[in-house]
């Protein structure tokens, strides 16, 4: 209980006010001694950190001022000591009156005392004063002053609410009756003093001032908590005005508290209707445990993830959760706060964008052709699948890559695309021979044009490749069919050109033989005749290759075919040192066939054979040779060159499959040939020459027994 000090300093206390003096101090300690053990008490029943933040300091302020007014009581007690002795030492003096000297010095112990109250109080960083029922106030400490603005005197005797805006007289006279009944009071009041008009937040404590048993006054210990108060003021405005979604809820997920934001988001009318669904009503699927709930055990702290809630009207939603738990001093989960973020729409917008992205890449990779795109390094940025058909190789073998790294392959390629960057032409194409990555090479048409980024920059090129092999060799074949046709008629003119005179030098030799006379006459004429018949097979070679004599099969010789054949080819491979290694079979039976045909088989063989060769060296053989085996008649013929790699073998007979450079094979040499020996129930084989080089078999049936 806080002295009334209000009463002049200068006035001396009468002496028979020493006793009840004397045991209002007692009853001071027993205060300080009750204080102290609720202070203890306060302490050790809750532990200061899970006590609300204003409690806390509280029971901190109620320990000290029990220690102040324990020193506050033994000061006063000496005081009284010295009292009673100058009063005893006055009884001695009965009837005398106090001397000037014995009075001044009882009035210096009364303002001392009084004095030393006045710096207790002040002392205090909180606000302290008594007022009386009727609002005088009657001391105030060094906190109030600074806060009202006024020095102790101008404020001591002044109503409450004459320096107050706020509360007003008749609110603290509402509440004056159950504080007269209770005679003590804590809380948090809003103050606003006259000379500021901020409004200030004291957590408060008041007791009654208690004379001759009657409640007089109240003492009153405020704390100025304004900061906190409006941190949380700030707190509670933030968590009802935020966009997003915010909540509390038990470790079970009952939601303890929801933003507004949060009760839109889910679709109901208001907080109370939120908070009282059951936690699984927010689940999708409600047998699942409720999906803000998290395990008691859960030490997680912070959790950021993606869930599903069910709105009211039944439809689901996707929110991104960022929470966290918070655990009590023992450890326990008590709460766990988050906040949900409704991403839904934004995850269809990227569902919507990956279907386009999806689609943009199906698009590309579904085109015929094959697509690049180059960037302004010069790496490949997207190589559409394509590329595996096209070159044989995976997209990611090109991807970063440079395209000057695959100059040696298609340096016209990356000439184009230095064309379409650097120069002002949007738009480029070029046609490139390509090498497949089997060995082949192939016929590429690339168009580039420039690639502009979503700010209108130019960010690269993009080529589209178009494999023209096929479209190329059909042309070169149709060329080369008209200029073969050209050279048939040609050479069918010049043989019927030549077969007359080579008919009269044959008949005119062999009547000029019957007449010589000399046999060294006869022997020249001879050479001249066996000449002319040489010249004259040439020339009937000449004209069955030319115009075929018959169309459709005839029994045939083999062995014969083969010899027209290496007949006419005879000067090439004579000029490429090509050795010929051919043993004729004495008893090869016939075939039946078109001999026609059957040449132009052959002479491919032959030419490809010479070709191999000449690929790797400067001579050969070429070894033909002729077998039956009564079921079937066969030649072989086997070079000496390369060989065929493993890899090609299978492909060689396949219409354009060549490994030769443009220009110089058209791939259709073996395919006509297999079609042929198909056209006569044949057959025609490749394999690699144990010692080397490549063999290639042609067989037919015996014609006596082909169909
Ligand atoms: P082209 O000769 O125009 O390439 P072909 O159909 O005649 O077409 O031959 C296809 C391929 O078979 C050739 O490109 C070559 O790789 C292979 N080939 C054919 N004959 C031989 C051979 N004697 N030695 C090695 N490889 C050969």
């Amino acid at each position: 209980m806080i002295h009334d000090t209000s009463e002049t300093p200068r006035q001396p206390r009468p002496p028979q006010n020493l006793e009840r003096e004397e045991s209002q101090l007692w009853r001071w300690i027993l205060l300080f001694m009750v204080l102290l053990a609720a202070g203890f008490a306060a302490l050790a029943w809750e532990r200061l950190e899970t006590l609300p933040y204003h409690l806390g300091p509280l029971a901190l302020g109620v320990l000290v001022l029990s220690v102040l007014l324990a020193i506050y009581a033994y000061g006063r007690r000496q005081q009284v000591v010295q009292l009673k002795l100058l009063l005893q030492d006055l009884q001695q003096h009965v009837g005398v009156a106090p001397s000037e000297e014995q009075l001044d010095q009882l009035n210096e112990v009364i303002a001392r005392s009084q004095r030393s109250f006045k710096e207790l109080i002040d002392s205090f960083e909180d606000a302290a004063c008594a007022v009386s029922l009727d609002g005088t106030l009657r001391t105030v400490n060094k906190s109030v002053s600074e806060l009202v603005g006024l020095p102790y005197t101008a404020i001591v005797g002044q109503k409450f609410f004459d320096l107050l805006e706020e509360p007003t007289r008749e609110s603290v006279e509402a509440g004056l009756s159950r504080f007269l009944e209770k005679r003590h009071w804590t809380g948090t009041v809003r103050i606003r003093f006259k000379n500021n008009s901020r409004p200030l937040f004291f957590d408060c404590v008041l007791n009654a001032i208690v004379k001759g048993g009657e409640v007089v006054g109240a003492s009153v210990l405020g704390r100025d908590v304004t900061g906190q108060h409006e941190k949380e003021l700030r707190f509670t405005e933030l968590f009802e005005t935020l966009q997003e979604g915010a909540y509390f809820s038990t470790p079970e997920g009952r939601l303890l508290d929801a933003n507004p934001a949060l009760v839109t988001i889910l679709g109901y009318a208001t907080k109370e209707e939120l908070l009282a669904v059951e936690p699984s009503e927010l689940n999708v699927d409600r047998a699942e445990p409720p999906v803000l709930g998290r395990a008691l055990d859960d030490r997680g702290g912070v959790r950021a993830r993606e869930i599903m809630l069910r709105k009211k009207a039944g439809s689901a939603a996707i929110f991104l959760e960022s929470s966290r738990a918070v655990w009590d001093a023992s450890g326990k989960l008590i709460r766990y706060q988050g906040t949900l973020v409704d991403v839904t729409e934004r995850r269809k917008l990227e569902r919507q964008l990956l279907q386009q992205e999806e689609f943009r890449r199906h698009l590309l990779e579904s085109f015929p052709d094959l697509i690049l795109v180059v960037d302004l390094q010069e790496h490949y940025t997207f190589v559409s699948s394509r590329v595996r058909d096209l070159l044989g190789y995976q997209s990611e073998d090109l991807l970063d890559r440079r395209i000057s790294e695959t100059a040696d392959h298609s340096p016209e390629l990356a000439a184009l695309y230095h064309d379409v960057i650097s120069s002002n032409r949007s738009f480029g194409a070029t046609e490139f021979s390509a090498r497949h990555r089997d060995g082949r090479w192939l016929t590429m048409r690339a168009s580039a044009s420039r690639l502009f980024d979503a700010d209108s920059k130019l960010a690269g090129v993009i080529i589209s490749v178009r494999d023209m092999t096929t479209e190329r060799k059909l042309e070169q074949q149709i060329v080369q069919s008209e200029r073969l046709a050209a050279m048939g008629a040609m050479i069918g003119g010049v043989a019927h050109e030549l077969n007359n005179p080579l008919t009269s030098i044959l008949g005119v030799s062999e009547l000029l033989q019957d007449s010589q006379t000399t046999d060294a006459a006869r022997k020249q004429i001879g050479i001249l005749q066996q000449q002319a018949r040489r010249a004259a097979e040439i020339v009937h070679n000449l004209t069955y290759f030319a115009t075929p004599p018959t169309p459709g099969k005839t029994p045939v010789n083999m062995a014969d075919i083969v010899e027209r054949t290496l007949n006419l080819h005879s000067y090439s491979l004579r000029k490429n040192s090509i050795t010929v290694d051919f043993l004729r079979e004495p008893n090869q039976p016939f075939v039946k066939a078109d001999p026609h045909q059957l040449m132009q088989v052959f002479l491919n063989l032959i030419l490809n054979a010479e070709q191999a060769i000449r690929e790797t060296r400067d001579r050969g053989t070429l070894r033909i040779r002729l077998g039956n085996s009564g079921e079937s008649v066969w030649a072989s013929f086997q070079d000496d060159g390369p060989g065929i790699p493993a890899d090609v073998l299978p492909s060689i007979f396949d219409p354009f499959y060549t490994t030769k450079r443009p220009g110089r094979g058209t791939g259709l040499g073996l395919s006509i040939c297999k079609s042929v020996m198909k056209e006569h129930n044949g057959t025609i084989d490749a394999a690699n020459a144990p010692g080397g080089g490549a063999v290639f078999t042609v067989t037919l049936r015996p014609a006596s027994s082909s169909s």
